[in-house]
């Protein structure tokens, strides 16, 4: 393993500290206080002993950085640690992330059951990707926990949603929904993408799995495209349901991932089979980014979610704006959720229905200078699209309204910008739209 944060035995260091800190100790052979980037495939062996251990899996050290590599290392466990996890998995993107968490527990044949309401891009994922993998998949409306329980079959293998999801801002009763899970001997994961560890820990309230797009808020410069999956190692995977992970694996020579590393199992069947074979590994340079966004986290969220919900009062109050969705706002229907999972604030994404349709949607877009038209959340800088015109282009108004997106409907990742600016650049965009309309 990679050096842990040893000092923790002799403190319960607060989140501030564990973001700056956790997963790293300077550098012994250089002092080097920031985390290195070790760009390296590879790794030179003592001696063929040391190797084969390695390669066996009875010693843990850098074999190839496919697998592993020590800055990447870093990253794994500072996540871990600040989502209360026992270990974690970098990878590529956030899709990879996904595709490996849940190709580590499922075979051909078995079942899914995800929240309906997600990001596009796993939307598209779940549908195709598992099709082509024989697993079948339900949909389930998030907020209500009897279709959660109704959907669960005999070939079930997992739970699948976001704490906030997207595009309607609902917020998931994580403990409710992990403990159906559990009543089926279930994993539950979930997507804290948009909540990051900061504002939610989805693993104090139940959740087995906790997965990541650090493109996102944990980059949070918009630079690099990076997942992360953690396990809480709680969950009993010789249960019976998953001879995937308790049975002797064809894959690595009849290796029996949870009864050889315990409470490991998960994670060392995650990283050996389906890092390996996967691919789709974090690179040295974009963890080292993603550990200068770490470093951060706190600062930049606390500033995301004020400015989000003063920008979300300011439209809900609007003329020409209508169905904001940020959870945050004190008459959202997940106000209790938002008390009891987000107390620090409900993200900074949201949309709202701007006056005059596609075509003020469009004349928003047009008229705003400061937020930036494009594809991504959780940048520092504000970002707003218009669905109807990008993202879900090809879809007829009623296929948009049955995906919860409306001709104007308009999305917005808040940055940490002066808020004032915000303001003014939004209304004098919807000065536009209002000429139009
Ligand atoms: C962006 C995103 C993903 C996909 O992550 P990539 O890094 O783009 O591959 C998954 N889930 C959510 C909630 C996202 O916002």
């Amino acid at each position: 393993m990679t050096d842990t944060f040893r000092a923790e035995e002799a403190r319960d260091f607060g989140f501030e500290t564990r973001q700056l800190h956790a997963g790293q100790r300077p550098d012994p052979n250089t002092g080097a206080r920031a985390v290195p980037i070790f760009q390296t495939t590879s790794y030179v062996f003592e001696d063929p002993e040391s190797a084969a251990a390695y390669f066996n899996l009875q010693e843990y050290g850098n074999t190839y950085s496919r697998i592993m590599n020590p800055t990447v290392a870093v990253f794994e466990e500072r996540v871990a640690n600040l989502e209360g996890a026992m270990g974690g998995v970098a990878f590529a993107s956030g899709i990879a992330a996904q595709a490996a968490a849940l190709f580590t527990l499922l075979e051909p044949g078995d079942h899914v059951v995800s929240s309906a309401a997600l990001y596009g891009g796993t939307v598209n994922q779940l549908k195709h990707l598992l099709r082509k993998m024989t697993v079948e998949l339900t949909w389930v409306d998030p907020d209500d926990p009897d279709a959660w329980r109704a959907a669960v079959r005999p070939n079930t293998k997992a739970f699948f949603a976001e704490t906030i999801g997207n595009p309607g801002g609902n917020v998931l009763d994580i403990e409710t929904v992990a403990a159906i899970a559990h009543e089926h001997d279930l994993p539950l994961i979930v997507d804290n993408t948009f909540a990051t560890p900061y504002l939610c820990r989805p693993i104090e309230w139940g959740a087995d799995i906790v997965v990541h797009s650090a493109t996102k808020f944990i980059g949070g410069h918009g630079t690099s495209i990076g997942g992360v999956v953690v396990e809480a190692g709680t969950f009993d995977w010789s249960n019976g349901r998953f001879p995937v992970i308790a049975d002797p694996s064809p894959a690595y020579h009849g290796l029996q991932f949870h009864e050889t590393f315990g409470t490991y199992g998960y994670l060392m069947k995650l990283r050996a089979e389906t890092l390996r074979d996967l691919g789709g590994a974090m690179s040295p340079f974009n963890a080292f980014l993603f550990l200068q966004g770490l470093e951060t986290l706190s600062l930049r969220m606390e500033r995301h979610v004020a400015n989000a919900l003063t920008v979300a009062q300011f439209l809900d109050g609007h003329d020409l704006a209508s169905h904001v969705t940020y959870a945050g706002l004190p008459g959202s229907r997940y106000r209790g959720l938002v008390e009891k999972y987000l107390p620090r604030g409900a993200g900074a994404v949201f949309s709202f229905d701007c006056a005059g349709g596609r075509e003020g949607g469009q004349n928003l877009i047009r008229g705003v200078t400061l937020w930036s038209h494009l594809a991504n959340v959780g940048d520092a800088k504000s970002l707003i699209i218009h669905p109807a015109s990008t993202t879900h282009r090809q879809l007829s108004d009623a296929e948009l309204e049955a995906s919860g997106v409306r001709p104007g409907t308009v999305r917005l990742s808040v940055g940490t910008e002066s808020v004032d600016d915000l303001l003014w650049d939004l209304e004098q965009g919807l000065t536009y739209v209002s000429k139009a309309a």
